[in-house]
Formats: C-alpha cells, sequence, structure tokens
C-alpha cells in the first residue's frame, strides 16, 4: 500500500491568500520583479493555471509555485519542459503579498477558479487511492485534482528534469489532472502534468498522455 496525499477541488479560497488555487491572479511580494511571462513559440503571454503552496527545500519558509503555460497548443510544444512555452517560478510566501495584474491578452486567466484541500488516502497505486477516497468519502472522481509530495505516476517513462542552474534531479511536487470541470479544462492532452521544484529556486512543468 502507498499513501498518497491526494489534492481534492475545494471552494476558491481568496485570491490574497497564499494557498494552492487553480486560476485567478498570481500572488507575488509586494516589491516582486516577477513579469508575466510570455510564450517562447507565439511570443504571446501565457495562461495561469495557478499556484501550490509548498515547504522551502530547507523547511524554513513556504513558497509559492506559480505554474504558467501557453494556451496555443495546436502551434506551441507547452507539454515540454525546456521549450520555453510553460514557466514555472516560485516565489516565497511573506508578510506583504500582492496579486499580478495579467496582460490584456486573450488566454491569460483560467475561465474557473477552485481550491484545493489535501486529504490522505492510500492504495495498491493512485487509481486505487483515489477509489478508496471516493468511496470512503461519497465523492466523485472529478474532484480529485491530482496529489502532492511522493513519487510521480509517470504515464510514459520517467522524465524527471535536471535543473538547469545547479544541474542536479529536481524534486517531485505534485502530480495534475486537467481540472474538475470537463468544459473548463486546462488541456493536458487528455493526460497528466507533473510539477517540480529545486532547492536553488528554479522550478519546471511537463506533461505527458
Ligand atoms: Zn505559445
Ligand atoms: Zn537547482
Amino acid at each position: 500500500m502507498t499513501e498518497y496525499k491526494l489534492l481534492v477541488s475545494d471552494d476558491a479560497p481568496a485570491e490574497s491568500v497564499a494557498a494552492h488555487r487553480f486560476g485567478g491572479r498570481p500572488l507575488v511580494a509586494r516589491d516582486s520583479k516577477v513579469v508575466w511571462p510570455n510564450c517562447k513559440e507565439c511570443k504571446l503571454p501565457m495562461l495561469f493555471i495557478g499556484q501550490m503552496m509548498v515547504p522551502a527545500h530547507d523547511a524554513s519558509s513556504q513558497n509559492l509555485i506559480l505554474i504558467f503555460k501557453c494556451d496555443r497548443e495546436s502551434i506551441c510544444s507547452s507539454w515540454m519542459p525546456d521549450k520555453g512555452c510553460n514557466q514555472v517560478i516560485v516565489v516565497p510566501v511573506g508578510p506583504t503579498m500582492t496579486l499580478m495584474e495579467s496582460p490584456s491578452a486573450d488566454g491569460c486567466l483560467h475561465s474557473i477558479t477552485y481550491g484545493a484541500m489535501v486529504a490522505d488516502s492510500s492504495g495498491e497505486d493512485i487509481y486505487d487511492a483515489m477509489k478508496n477516497y471516493v468511496e470512503k468519502t461519497n465523492s466523485t472522481f472529478d474532484k480529485i485534482l491530482g496529489y502532492i509530495y511522493g513519487e510521480p505516476d509517470w504515464i510514459q517513462n520517467d522524465e524527471t528534469p535536471n535543473c538547469k542552474k545547479c544541474k542536479k534531479p529536481m524534486r517531485f511536487v505534485a502530480t495534475l489532472n486537467e481540472g474538475p470541470d470537463p468544459m473548463q479544462t486546462f488541456n493536458f492532452g487528455t493526460g497528466e502534468a507533473y510539477l517540480f521544484d529545486c532547492a536553488c529556486g528554479g522550478g519546471k512543468f511537463l506533461w505527458q498522455c
């Protein structure tokens, strides 16, 4: 049996609160130099997927991991970790946070906003752990957004990325699916996305289907 920390769809937290959230605007430090990323291929601003709140590698503080991807998959390689068609930005959580305003271009903000609570479950594999959770809580599979920590459940080959800066394999943060609403998904090609971060401050994102 493997223990999983499932991410379960929940009411959206206030945008100003540092918390797991999908959709809405990214939260950054008030004096932050973070800029909204543009896609390297189409040059247009990316879609903000959401933010995951995770402890820093030395566990001394919390970080928000901001996830962006280009939403123009028909022309851009958004699923690849190193093409510049998605972007992970790790920002420290501090006392004075502010929301980034999105560029005026279409496709920067997701159509719906929701939060995620963490629920423990266990099973022979992730599917079994999800099934156990759904049965125990009288919930539905579409409420489960993925899971955080542990090991990635690769659909294809292990693609754990190395950090560009420090060259080490990155830390697995979460596996994410397309979201709770089939009409308003993040479009990971009906697959799953994988989020990583590094002790030196970077992060990467990719998906498989
Ligand atoms: Zn693009
Ligand atoms: Zn690194």
